[in-house]
């Protein structure tokens, strides 16, 4: 759904803040487990608690994989960096401050190249730091509001990039590369629908050419579509209110996606504010360069690279291939499917094309998995592609193997799913057609060349609709080439 926003002279501009959950076991300063959907407060201590006395210590997993993050968005790695503390009240945040990187973070200075109308566009990423979750706020209950305190310290990397986004297109690609870049190097799971990345939207408008105008933040967006709609939203208010001359305020705001609109929250705080200033309790972070040059080498190939090697080992055009590569899972399944199967392409459509309809049907927008063996796909897509089931069937027979685990052309065949391929068989058709449809063959000789196609449909309904269509045309265009020399 695209509103349409008529932004009069101007363009807008665009820079991402992502925050994105790293695959840990474990918390950020302390032993408690983070995974997703336990009991509320079952998941906490008095580190995370913010408890008078309990002393943080990093989790050296955390760290590994945050310079992962940076390794993968070519981004320098900071051989030392430190943590901040982020003063601010919210009782979502038991300590009163969050535990950030602010005067020296792990990162600095990556990229990262997305795909837009006009080609492929450099994204800078303009600095990459380790940060701990607050605690969520359960709103709407009998009871009031209620606090789950389990996501507190959960560790999160926060990926800020330069003000080079010009639209919700483009910053709805650099999210999806984002994604497929981060899953694809183990570093999180990127799931928006269960809160491990969220995006906040900094836009602002200008004439092309001029300086960077006033921004606004839009806060905590958590799927495509809401990012997507509170850009179009939020440039329509902001381009109304320059029209009117009001000026734009520096403000935090929040997108309803049952109004479609975004409302202001806050002012904007600066950074006075925050009183940022060393954490005491922790030692600063020092990465090796041997630590660093290990986890470099222990990067899996990344979706661009991989994208093109699908291209060129597979033959796969380049929209496929970038459709396969934007999750890693998606990408192995599709490797060990085509190295067992003849045709590849054929396995890229049934992926994209049936496998993901079905997906889709079951698990909504965020699939993490297919439930079919390589194997069990592979030989399906041999029988597609080989025209000995034709492409129904071969639907009926998908939807079977996400059920339960069989041989396809074991299935095909007791369930009678199997196109005729004998030759004498479709010759025989072929011949009755025409012995009983003396005035088409009459037509046909006329010079009137469209029967064929009336013909076929004859001579296909004689085999009860189960004749290899390819093969039957070409048996039937030989017999009418007959009938007229
Ligand atoms: P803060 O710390 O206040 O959030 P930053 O300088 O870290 O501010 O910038 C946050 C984000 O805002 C970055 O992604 C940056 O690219 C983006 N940004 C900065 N200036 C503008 C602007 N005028 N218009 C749009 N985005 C901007
Ligand atoms: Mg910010
Ligand atoms: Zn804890």
């Amino acid at each position: 759904m695209k509103p349409e926003v008529n932004l009069g002279p101007y363009e807008m501009v665009i820079g991402l803040e992502t925050h994105v959950q790293l695959r840990t076991k474990t918390k950020l300063f302390c032993s408690c487990a983070t995974s997703f959907g336990a009991e509320p407060n079952t998941q906490v201590c008095p580190v995370c608690m913010g408890l008078p006395g309990a002393l943080p210590v990093v989790n050296a997993h955390a760290v590994r994989l945050a310079a992962l993050a940076g390794l993968a968005l070519e981004a320098r790695i900071h051989p030392v960096s430190r943590f901040d503390r982020k003063h601010y009240f919210y009782p979502d945040l038991p300590k009163g401050y969050q535990i950030s990187q602010f005067f020296h973070p792990l990162c600095q200075g990556g990229r990262l190249v997305i795909q837009t109308g006009a080609g492929p566009k450099v994204v800078g990423i303009t600095r990459i730091h380790m940060e701990e979750d607050a605690g969520k706020l359960l709103h709407g209950g009998e009871a009031g509001s209620l606090l789950d305190l389990n996501r507190c310290g959960v560790p999160l990397i926060e990926i800020v990039t330069d003000p080079d986004i010009a639209g919700p297109q483009e910053a709805c690609a650099y999210l999806r590369k984002l994604r497929a870049v981060l899953t694809c190097a183990g570093v999180s799971d990127c799931r928006m629908n269960e809160g491990s990345l969220r995006c906040d939207v900094n836009l602002s408008l200008r004439k092309p050419g001029a300086l960077l105008g006033v921004r606004t933040e839009i806060k905590n967006l958590n799927s495509f579509q809401s990012v997507e709609r509170a850009i179009w939203a939020e440039a329509a208010r902001q381009a109304e209110a320059l029209r009117r001359g009001e000026p734009i305020l520096r403000e935090t705001r929040r997108f309803d996606p049952v109004t479609g609109r975004t409302y202001a929250m806050r002012m904007k705080e600066s950074t006075q504010e925050y009183c940022f200033f060393p954490e005491p309790d922790l030692p600063p972070v020092l990465l090796r360069p041997e630590t660093v040059k290990d986890l470099r080498a222990s990067l899996p190939i990344l979706p661009d690279a991989r994208t093109e090697r699908f291209m060129t080992v597979f033959g796969l055009s380049p929209y496929v291939a970038e459709q396969l590569t934007q999750r890693r899972w998606l990408a192995d399944y599709f490797e060990e499917t085509a190295c067992l199967a003849h045709n590849p392409v054929s396995v890229a459509n049934i992926l994209l094309g049936e496998v993901f309809a079905l997906l889709k049907a079951r698990q909504g927008e965020e699939t993490d998995g297919i439930p079919v063996a390589p194997r069990r796909l592979a030989a399906l897509s041999d029988l597609v592609s080989g025209g000995q089931v034709n492409s129904s069937a071969g639907k009926r027979i998908l939807a079977a193997l996400f059920e339960e685990d069989f041989e396809p052309w074991e299935y095909a065949r007791s369930f009678d799913l199997l196109l005729l391929r004998e030759e004498r068989a479709l010759r025989e058709a072929v011949s009755r057609a025409l012995e009983e449809n003396p005035a088409m063959v009459a037509a046909y000789r006329g010079g009137k060349s469209s029967v064929e196609q009336a013909l076929m449909g004859k001579a296909m309904a004689l085999t009860g609709g189960k004749a290899e269509p390819e093969m039957l045309k070409k048996l039937l265009r030989e017999a009418l080439q007959e009938q007229t020399t």
